[in-house]
């Protein structure tokens, strides 16, 4: 059996992992579980899957479990594990993806804050410790499979879908009466909050853009975005023969996060039929949607912008949940972050933590 911990596990992503081993008796022992608050979900879910080991990372106190980010670390030293799936939400997960890496244990991906904001220093910690990094997002997943089914000289660019989010249709005038209800009805994915407003603004598909470049080594010339409104199509790669190629499936992340934890597994999602099946494509529209045509542009800046407009995003979709600042006023917080110099690179832990404190206090300081 293969031995499992799962971070951020009273989560969506971490729920759908959970939900999945259920269902289907998967050949994988939950060793261990951790989430930040909810401590309910925690308790039960640890009962439910035998787990060994439960930490709560915040500092609610609860008996009998590991503590905070010390007793995350001292979990993973006492109950070993062949992978862990990071489904932490935000910044806070690139210190458990380096804490896992650095345990040369293989690590499942969702956070993709952690390549983000960690960029080379997460695939240097990767290769020093000889331990892998698993693409967990449901595009990288799709893009993961169809690099390895390629030579790599043969692949011209990737190609990224993006559902367009709620907001596909709404004119720019309309921008400044959206609400987080609004925002929070995603068409095709069940996700938590952050990533759902992310998906309405498309702050999703610039970070993805950003995850790609760094996780498959395409620059901006090389990634295209086409909205699919279905979410059916995952992600393609267009080859050098002119070929498109495509991986499909009922928009559901049980099909990459299974994949990414088990070498050969088994279908946990619903069959794809054909029959009333009807796909449709478009560009997306950078004049209503600018956080995306900014992804491209911090790419080739190669600077520390991506940091920064991780931490300005992180901020300002807070404020906007709150009530506290309008679907306006959060593109344009973020807008203006990144558009601060982030001159240089970071080489270290505590360089990236200073990049985005740095971003935070700039974008709080506009609210
Ligand atoms: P959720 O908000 O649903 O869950 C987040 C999880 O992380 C919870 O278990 C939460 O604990 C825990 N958590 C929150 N803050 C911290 C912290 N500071 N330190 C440690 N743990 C923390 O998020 P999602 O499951 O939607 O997303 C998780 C990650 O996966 C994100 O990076 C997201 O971008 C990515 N992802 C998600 C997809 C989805 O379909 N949901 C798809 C692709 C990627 P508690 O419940 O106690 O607060
Ligand atoms: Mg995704």
């Amino acid at each position: 059996m293969r031995r499992i911990a799962i971070l951020g596990s009273s989560g969506s992503i971490g729920q759908r992992a959970l939900s999945a081993i259920a269902a289907f008796n998967l050949p994988l022992s939950v060793v261990a579980l951790s989430s930040h608050t909810n401590i309910d979900q925690l308790i039960a879910d640890g009962k439910r899957f035998g787990a060994n080991a439960l930490c709560v990372t915040s500092h609610v106190v609860a008996d009998g479990m590991y503590q905070g980010f010390e007793g995350l670390e001292a979990m993973l030293d006492a109950h070993p594990v062949d992978i862990v799936l990071n489904a932490i939400s935000g910044f806070a997960g690139l210190r458990a993806s380096l804490a896992i890496l650095e345990r040369g244990i293989d690590l499942a991906l969702a956070n993709k804050e952690s390549v983000v904001c960690g960029g080379s220093l997460l695939f240097d910690r990767a290769r020093a410790h000889n331990a892998q990094i698993i693409a967990v997002d449901s595009e990288h997943a799709a893009l993961s499979a169809l690099l390895s089914a390629h030579d790599r000289k043969t692949v011209e660019s990737l190609i990224i879908t993006a559902s367009g989010g709620p907001f596909r249709h709404v004119a720019k005038e309309h921008f400044k009466d959206l609400t987080p209800r609004d925002a929070l009805a995603h068409p095709t994915w069940q996700m938590g909050k952050k990533i759902t407003i992310d998906s309405a603004t498309l702050a999703n598909k610039a970070l993805e853009v950003i995850e790609a470049s760094y996780l498959f080594g395409f620059g901006a010339d090389d990634i295209e975005v086409v909205v699919h409104p279905q979410s059916i199509v995952h992600s393609m790669v267009r080859t050098t023969d002119g070929a498109v190629y495509a991986q499909l499936s009922k928009p559901d992340m049980g099909l990459a996060i299974i994949g990414a934890l088990m070498s050969t597994p088994p279908s946990v999602i619903e069959r794809l039929e054909f029959g009333s099946l009807s796909l449709s494509f478009e560009n997306p529209d950078a004049d209503r949607f600018p956080l995306l045509a900014l992804a491209f542009d911090i790419l080739r800046r190669g600077d520390r912008s991506a940091i920064a407009f991780n931490a300005a995003d992180e901020v300002a979709v807070a404020a906007f949940l709150d009530g506290a600042i309008s679907y306006p006023t959060m593109i344009d917080v973020i807008l203006r972050t990144v558009d601060l110099p982030w001159d240089g690179t970071c080489s270290s832990y505590e360089e990236i933590v200073d990049s985005d404190r740095q971003g935070r206090e700039a974008a709080l300081s506009m609210l």
